[in-house]
């Protein structure tokens, strides 16, 4: 008989712990354990334990045996993280150059991360008896809830959950335990309801037909379509249909939302179309609420998961189709950790789940639009609105020709006047918020500045405090100018607060509604302000792009774009971008209904190209200039880009480590000869060199190509790790960075 040798049964542990290291760790199994790669498992680290996740089994390990420590036990019988899962995580580590055992557990929600079971609430409901059926003959006597109850349950013709009680009966939970101890009602556990029903959407237009069946068309095969649709265009309802099919087929929805635009109007949308079990992965919930989401979703139990960037990890037993709408908007890029950009993610991950994923916007990043262009996506346009609604005009406004007052021109104060007199709502946008962005002394040059950054420091008046945006700093109002103790310190621009302010003046009799983070800060408040919006009890919206988007207001037919100026002389090489984005989110506000609408933008360079396409609606004209400009200044998609940023508390500190690593770069390219065309920039003080008290710096490097560059960064990563003078600062690298600030 042949004996199974020793040596062949796995011995080592490779263990991911969630640790700022970019390696694994092995260690020896404990007597009689054999755990499966995904499982969580407890281990001694330092003199601490910790949890962490077995990537693999191996037979040997690279360090020596004497000095292998024995895992303490495994936390899970079957994987937390399936294969597919696993090797897309380690793909992602792989490709942000991230430590491994940071990307496993961000996947995590955080109970997982600390160690609790992966467990449910058993769902129980009640179902009459014989003898309970007998008692109700009997009447209700002294124990009236306990006979409302048991009607109750006799009534339905499913078993009744605890909740439909709750609603109905104070005292319940005492009537049903007494009803169940006496056997006249007895506790099952609650299936999961499986046929979904389908509520009738609107007949689609012939562009949404179309754009239904190409992805219907790509079931179960990986497809990445690019959905170009106006605003207004009805790209929701594209998605509901193409979800439709998938949970026909009994398979799971991902939908990725921007944070703005996680709306309960939108989840009222789906929830409105489906009778299914949806998951909304909110900000705003509980650990456990998190981990039982989760962990329905893994199961199977959730069709549909929506949810913003971080939902992109969700395990699913059976994905079906993953849906990013308004792709082109930078929440979905992390800012820090783990700065992975979810758009992005969701394209690898259905690319490795064989099932299609749709992108949508009315106004498609410049990376996604080349990659349409180019054939890798496929491009689904929908050019006309749902409703027959028209386009608003659009008009600019030259404001060094006109009278403005106190940042309102005249024209635009008359269309407010006017637009009130009419009855309809009008929306003014400045994506500034506060009183005014300086405060100066009108005797010497003294500009209110923050001390802990290179930033002015924003006035609010309704709060009397000078406050930085950067850092949250704040300081009162100084009686004298501190250098020249001059009594003259004024106001320089205007932020909402003071927009708001000069609206009063202009239209007194107009109901003004401000919306931005200083007006929305308690719970609750944003819904209130909509609510008053949707009701017609405001006239005149006032707020930053936390009006841009997501929430539809049909009865605003004239929108007020108080300063573009900002964008269109800014260094981020993004910013037309931006401009193009915005003018089209926000116009796209206006004359949703019948009503037409109207779009005014204010600038004092009203010739400038950029706002050409913003008034004809032409993202194709937009894309070819901004991509033109691209293609010129070598930035994506034209490049690929990877910055390294380092912070410290001195001066200098940060510059020195990025010269040094620059040295570093310059002797991986100089020693790897198959690494080309990769072009290393000199580090530079970024834009803003100090923020919150640390100096920062940042240096770039960029390649055509995307392999050549991350083999030069895994080299150089490595040297950056294991630099002494790496501990002397913070840094990070951004792969594929938005911003190079
Ligand atoms: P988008 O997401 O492209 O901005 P929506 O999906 O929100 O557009 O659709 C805009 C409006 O048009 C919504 O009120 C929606 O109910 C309506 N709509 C969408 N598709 C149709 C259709 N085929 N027929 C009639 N109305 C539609
Ligand atoms: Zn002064
Ligand atoms: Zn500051």
């Amino acid at each position: 008989m042949a004996s199974v040798s020793s040596e062949s049964s796995p011995q080592i542990v490779r263990v991911a712990l969630p640790v700022p290291l970019r390696r694994l760790f092995d260690y020896t199994l404990p007597e009689g354990t054999t755990p499966r790669p995904g499982c969580r498992i407890k281990v001694p680290f330092g003199r601490r334990t910790m949890t962490g996740l077995v990537v693999s089994l191996e037979n040997r390990s690279d360090i020596s045996p004497d000095k292998l420590k024995t895992a303490i036990e495994c936390l899970d019988t079957e994987p937390l993280i399936e294969t597919g899962l696993m090797k897309f995580l380690s793909w992602i580590a792989d490709y942000y150059l991230h430590p491994p055992g940071e990307v496993l557990f961000a996947a995590l929600p955080v109970k997982l991360r600390q160690g609790h079971p992966a467990i449910l609430p058993v769902e129980t409901a009640w179902q009459i008896t014989d003898a309970g059926r007998e008692k109700l003959l009997l009447g209700p006597g002294r124990a009236k809830v306990q006979h409302a109850v048991l009607s109750t349950i006799a009534e339905a013709d499913v078993p009744v959950t605890p909740a439909v009680l709750k609603a109905q009966f104070p005292g319940w939970r005492a009537a049903a335990n007494a009803l169940l101890r006496d056997a006249m009602i007895i506790e099952q556990e609650l299936q999961p309801a499986k046929a979904v029903t389908i509520a009738n959407g609107p007949d689609p237009t012939r562009d949404q037909q179309n754009a239904i069946d190409s992805i219907n068309a790509s079931k179960g095969r990986y497809c990445c379509f690019l959905l170009h649709g106006i605003t207004g265009s009805g790209k929701t309802e594209v998605y509901l249909r193409s979800i439709e099919t998938v949970l026909l087929d009994d398979r799971q929805a991902l939908v990725l939302v921007p944070e703005i635009s996680l709306t309960p109007q939108l989840v009222d949308r789906f929830r409105t179309r489906f009778s299914c079990p949806i998951e909304v992965m909110h900000s705003a919930m509980t650990d456990t609420q998190r981990m039982h989401a989760w962990e329905r979703s893994r199961r199977g139990l959730a069709s549909i998961i929506i949810g913003t960037r971080s939902a992109v990890f969700t395990p699913m037993q059976k994905p079906g189709i993953i849906i990013v709408d308004e792709e082109h908007d930078t929440s979905f890029k992390q800012q820090d950790g783990l700065r992975y950009h979810a758009r992005d993610l969701a394209i690898k991950r259905a690319s490795d789940a064989g099932i299609p994923v749709v992108l949508g916007s009315a106004t498609p990043s410049l990376e996604s639009y080349a990659n349409a262009a180019s054939g890798r996506y496929k491009l689904l346009s929908l050019t006309e609105r749902a409703t027959r609604a028209s386009m608003p005009a659009v008009h600019i406004l030259d404001m060094h020709k006109l009278p403005v007052d106190n940042g309102i021109s005249m024209p635009l104060r008359d269309a407010l006047r006017e637009n009130f007199q009419r009855g309809n709502q009008s929306l003014l946008f400045l994506n500034r918020r506060g009183f005014a962005p300086a405060v100066c002394c009108t005797e010497c040059t003294w500009l209110a500045h923050c001390i802990r950054c290179d930033a002015k420091l924003t006035w609010h008046r309704n709060q009397a405090r000078l406050r930085c945006h950067h850092c949250g700093h704040e300081a009162r109002w100084p009686e004298q100018c501190p250098d020249c103790g001059a009594m003259s310190l004024v106001t320089v621009g205007q932020g909402t607060e003071h927009i708001e302010e000069a609206i009063r003046k202009l239209v007194p009799d107009a109901r003004i509604e401000r919306i931005d983070r200083d007006t929305t800060r308690r719970k609750g408040e944003l819904e209130d302000r909509l609510d008053r919006i949707h009701c017609g009890e405001a006239d005149i919206l006032v707020g930053t792009q936390m009006l841009s988007k997501g929430h539809d207001f049909p009865n605003v037919t004239l929108v007020g774009v108080i300063d573009t100026d900002q964008l269109l002389f800014s260094s981020d090489f993004r910013a037309s971008e931006r401009l193009f984005q915005l003018v089209t989110q926000v116009a796209g506000r206006a004359g949703r209904a019948e009503k037409p609408g109207t779009v005014l933008i204010q600038s004092r360079y009203p010739d400038s190209p950029w706002l050409r396409p913003c008034i004809d609606h032409d993202f194709e004209a937009f894309a070819r200039m901004a991509l033109g400009e691209r293609m010129a200044t070598d930035y994506p998609p034209y490049q690929h880009l990877a910055l390294l940023r380092a912070e410290a508390p001195h001066q200098n500190a940060a510059l020195e480590f990025l010269n040094t690593m620059h040295r570093a770069a310059m002797h991986v390219l100089d020693t790897h000869d198959t690494i080309s065309d990769v072009a290393i920039m000199d580090p530079l003080p970024s834009v803003m060199e100090k923020r919150a008290g640390r100096y920062r710096a940042q240096l770039l490097t960029q390649s055509p190509s995307r392999s050549k560059l991350h083999m030069f960064l895994h080299y150089w990563v490595e040297a950056i790790e294991t630099s002494r003078l790496s501990r002397n600062v913070r840094w990070s690298l951004d792969v594929d960075p938005v911003d190079l600030f």
